[in-house]
Formats: C-alpha cells, sequence, structure tokens
C-alpha cells in the first residue's frame, strides 16, 4: 500500500524506523529484530539505506519480509550520493519486483573521502529521476527542522526543500528533534512557504549518551537545557538513562500528538523492546 493513501485515511500516522543489517551474517538476527517491530503494528514501516554501499544490500530484502510476513506496508530509503542511474535504475527495478510501493528519496552524506555521483548532486534529481522511471512509487523525502547541516539557513533550506518537494515528493520526514518547538517553527515556516505535503515528525528515544553526542553530531539538533539535565543526571546510569530517553521521547510524541501532527516516525534503532514501551504510552492516543 501506499505511504500517501495511508497518510490521507488516518491521523496521526505511526511509523517505525530499521536499519538493516551490514553483513550477511548478521541477516536473520536483523530480519528477526524487524519482523518483532513490525509485530506492534504500526502504519507502516521504513528501512534504511547506506550511502556508500554496505547496509544498501539488505534494504529491499528486509523491507520485502516485513511486508511478506507482517502484512506492514514499507518504505525503503534509497540514496544518490555515491550511485550511478544505472545503480538507481537497478535498485528501483528491484524494489518493484518485490512489491515494494514507497522509497525515501535521500541524497546521503556527502562521504569522508569527499568521491561523490557524478550523476545526481541532490536528492531533487533522484526524486524526478524516480517521478520519470517509475512513476508508480509513493516517494518521500527528508526535511530539518533546525536547517540542515550544510544550510546557510533555515529559510534557505526550506526554499531548497520546496524545489525538492515540487519535483514529485508525496510525503516528508523530519530529522529527529529534541525540542518541539522547533518542529512547530518550522511547520509554520514551510506552509508559509507553499510547502503543502504531510509531514511526518521524527522522533528518536536517546537511551545512552553516545547516540545523544551523534545525533547532534550528523543531525544537527540540538538537546534543550530540559534534556541535557536528564543526561547529566543518568548519563552513567545505563538503566536510568534508558528510561529518561523513553519518557522523554514519549512526552515529546503527546505533545506532537495534541497539536495534530499528520503523523509520528519512531527512530527504534532496531530495539524492539524500547519501541513497545514508547508505544504503551502513547497507543490510546493513537
Ligand atoms: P538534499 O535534499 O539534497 O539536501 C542536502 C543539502 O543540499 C541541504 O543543505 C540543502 O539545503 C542543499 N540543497 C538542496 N538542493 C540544492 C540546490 N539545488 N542547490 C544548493 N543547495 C541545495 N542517510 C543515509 O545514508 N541513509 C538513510 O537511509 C537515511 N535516511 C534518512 C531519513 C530521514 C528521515 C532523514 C531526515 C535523513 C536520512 N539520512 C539518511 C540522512 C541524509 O542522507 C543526510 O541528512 C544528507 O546529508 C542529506 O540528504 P537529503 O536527502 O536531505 O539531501
Amino acid at each position: 500500500m501506499k505511504i500517501r493513501e495511508i497518510l490521507t485515511a488516518k491521523r496521526p500516522t505511526l511509523s517505525f524506523e530499521v536499519f538493516p543489517p551490514k553483513k550477511e551474517d548478521a541477516f536473520s538476527s536483523v530480519e528477526d529484530t524487524a519482523l518483532a517491530i513490525a509485530s506492534l503494528k504500526p502504519d507502516f514501516m521504513s528501512v534504511t539505506y547506506g550511502a556508500g554501499g554496505g547496509t544498501s544490500r539488505y534494504t529491499a530484502e528486509i523491507a520485502s519480509r516485513i511486508q511478506e510476513k507482517k502484512k506492514i506496508p514499507a518504505i525503503a530509503h534509497l540514496t544518490c550520493v555515491s550511485s550511478t542511474r544505472q545503480q538507481v535504475h537497478a535498485v528501483l527495478k528491484e524494489l518493484q519486483e518485490k512489491g515494494i510501493e514507497n522509497v525515501l528519496a535521500l541524497r546521503g552524506d556527502i562521504p569522508e573521502d569527499g568521491i561523490v555521483s557524478t550523476d545526481y548532486r541532490y536528492a531533487s534529481e533522484l526524486v524526478a529521476e524516480i517521478r520519470e522511471v517509475a512513476p508508480s512509487l509513493c516517494i518521500g523525502a527528508a526535511c530539518y527542522p533546525e536547517g540542515h547541516p550544510e544550510a546557510s539557513s533555515v529559510r534557505e533550506d526550506i526554499a531548497r526543500l520546496k524545489e525538492k518537494v515540487d519535483a514529485g515528493v508525496d510525503f516528508i520526514t523530519t530529522q529527529l528533534f529534541f525540542d518541539n518547538e522547533h518542529f512547530y517553527h518550522f511547520l509554520y515556516h514551510l506552509r508559509e512557504a507553499g510547502v503543502t505535503v504531510p509531514v511526518l515528525a521524527g522522533v528518536m528515544p536517546v537511551t545512552k549518551t553516545v547516540q545523544l553526542r551523534r545525533a547532534a553530531r550528523m543531525a544537527g539538533a540540538t538537546p534543550p537545557k530540559r534534556f541535557l539535565t536528564l543526561l547529566d543526571r543518568y548519563g552513567d546510569n545505563p538503566a536510568a538513562m534508558e528510561q529518561a530517553g523513553i519518557i522523554y521521547a514519549s512526552e515529546q510524541l503527546v505533545d506532537l500528538i495534541a497539536n495534530h501532527v499528520n503523523g509520528v516516525h519512531i527512530y527504534t534503532m532496531n530495539r524492539p523492546d524500547v519501541a513497545e514501551k514508547i508505544l504503551s504510552h502513547i497507543r490510546v492516543l493513537l
């Protein structure tokens, strides 16, 4: 089923993100994890894609197992920063052969060696390409409530996002954020700029100190003082940090749902137990 149809029929939607294995020998344990998360019955699930090979091999396979074994619609991420046009076409063909109707079109992070594709510079080019060669696919894209780390300003980033959406995007999903006010301001400016597609709010339960450092560096998400207090108090106590992180994310979700968000998208970090605890806090609200 196409995500755009699910978003039209239901509000808010609940979706979970998982990542595929890096190596063949981890495939069956990651598949079990993804299926355990799918058993929580979200409206759909997304499966990430490694920009430079690696995990990209298994994205379509994990997505198709989720659909076949759990009957949960899946969206496969696809990056273009390190891919040729031919490789992108091959992935799109594989997705369609496996019955996957949804793709999250991404540029991907610039690799450390700086070597990038000569076929694509930005996700908007990938979106236009997918619309042309696989027009029946439902296309999602990424957005950044605090601005993409490379963008000179949020306003500039939103102007680029508008171009990407106009190239054929059906919905957008945000990078994680820790302060809902960032999301509400962003949404206001998006609508003002004429971006009208549904926006899914991405929330990550931070259960380990190391995750927060990575999130802040890679995603450009600024933790507010309230969150830093939890980190100060519980950062050295893994069990307490996990519980505090789950409660913090749950409170964010309660507020987002109360404010009529189109959908909430949870970065599960492949933790069915964490996804289940969060769901127990918001199940009735959904
Ligand atoms: P783009 O939309 O191309 O934007 C990248 C930058 O270029 C922005 O600063 C934008 O303002 C700027 N820009 C865009 N168009 C132009 C233009 N025409 N001229 C000048 N500047 C322009 N990464 C992975 O490797 N695998 C994944 O599975 C994955 N999943 C993700 C899921 C979500 C929901 C999100 C939010 C991110 C995900 N990422 C993933 C990370 C993502 O690949 C990086 O954030 C990447 O740096 C940007 O990708 P993008 O698709 O947003 O790029």
